[in-house]
């Protein structure tokens, strides 16, 4: 059994930039309302960075300028109705200040990546987070827990302090690593020896890409293919690229995410820029499964592939899927259609989930022991 779970960055532009109305709570909205036609469950993982300042801005000035009360009324919407809500955080909003005349947020670029932030500092951001996710969203579903975590910009390097901050304040999933991903900007890392592209695994807490049976994190990675680059081509990459060419952000030489790659150094004469566009071409390239860019189609075939390599194995294995709420436009509610009626047409083989429905425990010793023949080969299934 697959089961998808759809994560959504919940997040304005990277710029500090945007309207929270528009660029979080609309488009959530008309994701929450497509999911529930189809069984499907969203996971929010909720920019606490800056929804605290909103919050805070809200109680100082008495006016909700960046509509807190309306994000906080989304999350609870979402944990009540069977959704899930989980913590992202962009450390660098934690000290920002805000410019009155333009309504942008400055950010403390001093902060921008997470991992490398000391210890204490971590464990103190990760646990405010914590303790407002569960104070907003427990009168909702008395329930509720916050234990899964996905770093900004997927940033889990260096390892020992953020998982140890984490695993300290009882979480127990992080969904940051998307394996072949590299960064090297104001962000550093290198998930190409990661364990898995797919089956979650116990963290050693001294480089987040390695298996430690005794792990207390489990890291279930964002599901990626190295594909060349027409492979996951479509208009909402494109619309991406422009967006964030729209909303620059203001630091020198930030890692662009749409690329999922570190930036190759410019060649200098024209035949090495020709030669450079026709080797991008070529190369292959780390495609994260994300439902806001890929078609439906994409992401029927990426399924279909998955269990081609994994089979059948008696634990359910996740397959993440990215998104963020910022880029989902009506076209993209149209092309993933096929993929949500696909998934809820085939109940033997897929469900959609949270990471809830998950015990880590299942993946603790690897799954050959959990493995067990399939019947029909997942090939034959493909054709149907
Ligand atoms: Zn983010």
């Amino acid at each position: 059994m697959y089961k998808v779970l759809f994560t959504s960055d919940y997040e304005i532009h990277g710029s500090g930039m945007g309207s929270p109305r528009e660029l979080v709570v609309e488009p959530t909205t008309r994701m929450l309302d497509q999911f529930d036609r189809y069984g499907a469950k969203l996971t929010i993982m909720a920019d606490i960075g800056e929804i605290l300042r909103f919050k805070e801005y809200a109680e100082r000035t008495g006016v909700d300028r960046f509509h807190h009360g309306e994000i906080a009324e989304q999350l609870r919407r979402a944990v009540r109705t069977g959704h899930d809500v989980q913590l992202h955080v962009h450390s660098s909003y934690f000290n920002a200040t805000l410019d009155e005349t333009t309504g942008t947020w400055k950010q403390d670029w001093e902060e921008y990546d997470l991992a490398s932030l000391s210890y204490d500092r971590l464990r103190e951001i990760i646990a405010r987070g914590k303790a407002y996710l569960e104070e907003t969203c427990r009168p909702a579903s008395p329930g509720y827990r916050c234990f899964a975590f996905r770093a900004a910009n997927w940033s889990m390097h260096p390892s020992p302090n953020i998982v140890r901050a984490l695993a300290d304040e009882g979480f127990t999933v992080d969904t940051s690593v998307w394996k072949y991903g590299r960064y090297d900007d104001l962000v550093k890392f290198d998930y190409t020896t990661a364990h898995s592209d797919l089956i979650p695994w116990p963290i050693d807490a001294s480089d987040v890409c390695r298996r430690d049976p005794s792990g207390r994190l489990f890291e279930f990675p964002i599901y990626t293919e190295q594909q060349p680059l027409w492979v996951f081509l479509t208009a909402n990459r494109v619309y991406r690229v422009v967006a964030q060419r729209l909303n620059p952000l203001p630091a020198p030489s930030v890692p662009d995410p749409m690329a999922g790659r570190a930036s190759p150094t410019a060649p200098s004469s024209f035949r090495a820029k020709i030669a450079g566009k026709l080797g991008m071409l070529l190369r292959k390239h780390p495609w994260k499964m994300d439902f806001n860019q890929c078609t439906g189609k994409q992401l029927i075939d990426g399924l279909l592939r998955v269990e081609a390599r994994y089979g059948h194995p008696e634990a359910p294995l996740p397959f993440v899927l990215i998104g963020h709420s910022k880029t989902f436009t009506k076209h993209n509610e149209r092309i993933l259609r096929p993929f949500l009626e696909y998934v809820a047409a085939h109940p033997d083989r897929y469900g959609f989930g949270t990471f809830a429905d998950f015990d880590p425990e299942r993946y603790r010793d690897g799954l050959a022991s959990a493995r067990k023949p399939a019947g029909r080969s997942a090939l034959a299934h493909a054709a149907e």
